[in-house]
């Protein structure tokens, strides 16, 4: 049995682990630059407020709403703990991303003698008392069904899914809604009249072969029970990193593409920050309404994991979108990964200029740590918290 651990709203929800009197208010968190919407609660929803929603919009839908610029470096610190909570109950897990997590529960129902429920449950109830977020927990015979039981449960849920249970699960899920599928291909899936993921696990191999490829047989397997993705737990270096996503419609509009590229920059940027790797090429994907591709592309003369470096080559990139197209879907990928702690230097550039860089970034660590976390911190950031005083919010865009 394969469990999927899932933190709910997890930016949001490390806000209120550290201010617990924003509980049960509409909490919102930015993006660094971007000024969309990464992350909000459950209260923030109600106000009709959605992730990658502009914060002006968000602004006009919850004007009393509390915004919070992301602190990623908290999220990360965060993070570590949650995993290290989950190591404790299984010692196969595989980090997914960071506030998810699959383990592998085999087995450990009849060594505790207890429920995977309540196993299920126990987990919850542990991270919440030690690091006071809320997660979902979605188990189940494979990491695509347990996926798809957790999003059932959201939030702070156990969704437990055994196999005689599949096919009346699956006939209510729509197929956009199974991992791997979205929103893309479930329209290709419609043109053999397909709605439901039971009809599509009731396909014959061969279309989905057709459909999908080799992936989507694996998945298709899945979706029967089978076990074919495995828990990795090794910690393996990836080749790429990136992510994608459709709109709900097609969209000309660039200040949207630009807040889903932005957030998928962000989510981007903790994954290397967790490997510890440098980027050579940043690029952007797009799909257009008819399906066509357009890809754009910018090599750095180094490799990089500074996130203003990224963002800047990143907002160049969408100035050069062609206008008047149709965008479907928006997505990064960061190629060209090298490890971050092996930075070459460029021939031109002052060496003397990065060492001190180089120091004064150890000098600020040691000094945070000795004497607390903002002890010493850029100007821009000084900024936020004089701004956050006064009123509780900040208007982004400091680049
Ligand atoms: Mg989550």
């Amino acid at each position: 049995m394969i469990a999927l651990i899932d933190a709910d709203s997890f930016f949001a929800s490390c806000e209120l682990s550290r201010n617990p009197h924003l509980r049960g208010k509409p909490v919102m968190v930015l993006g660094r630059i971007g000024s969309f919407i990464l992350a909000k609660t459950h209260e923030a929803k109600q106000y009709g407020v959605n992730t990658v929603m502009p914060y002006w919009e968000a602004k006009q839908k919850c004007p009393q709403g509390i915004f919070i610029e992301g602190d990623f470096r908290f999220y990360t610190q965060v993070s570590r703990r949650l995993m290290k909570i989950l190591k404790n109950w299984s010692p196969l897990v595989q980090v997914s991303s960071i506030d998810e997590a699959y383990m592998d529960l085999t087995g450990i129902d009849k060594m505790r003698d207890q429920s995977f429920e309540s196993i299920g449950d126990a987990i919850r109830e542990d991270v919440w008392q030690q690091l006071g977020i809320t997660v979902t927990v979605g188990i189940a015979p494979n990491k695509v069904l347990a996926k798809m039981a957790c999003e059932q449960k959201k939030p702070n849920g156990t969704a437990l899914l055994l196999k005689p249970q599949i096919p009346h699960f699956l006939s209510q899920i729509e197929v956009g809604d199974i991992p791997g599928i979205g929103r893309g291909r479930q329209l290709a899936v419609k043109r053999y009249g397909i709605h439901w993921a039971k009809e599509l696990s009731e396909l014959p191999m061969s279309i989905i072969k057709n459909l999908f490829g080799r992936n989507g047989i694996l998945l298709w397997k899945e979706l029967h029970g089978e076990y074919m993705f495995k828990v990795d737990g090794s910690a393996h270096t990836p080749k790429q990193i990136g992510r994608t996503s459709s709109l709900e419609k097609p969209t000309s509009n660039l200040k949207i593409i630009e807040g889903l590229a932005f957030y998928h920059l962000e989510r981007s940027i903790e994954s290397l920050h967790r490997h510890k790797l440098a980027v050579g090429d940043v690029n952007l994907y797009l799909r257009d309404r008819d399906f066509k591709r357009l890809y754009l592309t910018h090599s750095f003369s180094k490799p990089t994991d500074d996130f203003f470096k990224l963002a800047r080559q990143l907002q160049k990139l969408i100035w050069k979108i062609p206008p008047g197209r149709w965008w479907r879907s928006a997505g990064i990928l960061f190629t060209g990964l090298s490890s971050a702690n092996s930075r070459q230097l460029n021939l031109f550039e002052d060496i003397s200029s990065v060492i001190s860089e180089e120091k004064l970034n150890q000098a600020k660590d040691e000094l945070n740590k000795r004497y607390g976390q903002f002890a010493l911190s850029s100007a821009s950031h000084l900024f936020y918290e004089k701004r956050k005083k006064k009123s509780d919010e900040l208007r982004l865009g400091l680049i």
